[in-house]
């Protein structure tokens, strides 16, 4: 079955020139690990775990150490960002120039399927949680979970 993406981040596949050439601009080197990572991550349109992006890397390209430092570069660099599903994995999932990359997520409890969802909660619901908390710059993470219709039948 052919997976279907809604959020509209997933259609544009990002060129891995101008992925590097971020990282110049912010000093960072192109190390041979940091452009496979971002390779892998620009052909998923899902969050991918370091143990899933270390299992498509070429043999001898880096360990899980290597992987996991990077990741704490790009999520710095605002290149990734970083999603937890409750399992306590962290995943990663590249995001646009100049884009925060918010979105959520349906996940399949039996299969794990994953769905980017492009609907959020409406803006109020945040601004009165804020005011009725005196809280400013209140943010969410949300992921959605359920059956697939594949694991339905
Ligand atoms: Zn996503
Ligand atoms: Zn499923
Ligand atoms: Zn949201």
């Amino acid at each position: 079955m052919k997976k279907t993406c809604t959020h509209r981040h997933t259609h544009r596949k990002q060129e891995l020139s101008s992925l590097s050439s971020r990282l110049r601009r912010e000093s960072r080197k192109i190390t041979g690990p940091r452009a496979a990572i971002l390779d892998i991550l620009r052909h998923h349109p899902h969050p991918l775990t370091t143990r899933e992006i270390f299992a498509e890397l070429p043999a001898g390209e880096c360990d899980l150490a290597t992987i996991y430092r990077a990741m704490q570069l790009l999520e710095k660099l605002a290149m990734v960002k970083r999603f937890d599903f409750g399992d306590g994995t962290a995943r990663f999932e590249l995001v646009a120039e100049g884009e925060d990359g918010h979105h959520h997520h349906l996940i399949c409890t039996r299969c794990a399927e994953v769905v980017e969802i492009a609907e959020c909660f409406p803006a109020e619901i945040e601004q009165r949680i804020a005011s009725k908390n005196g809280f400013q710059a209140v943010t969410h993470r949300l992921e959605f979970f359920g059956v697939c219709p594949a694991c339905q039948k």
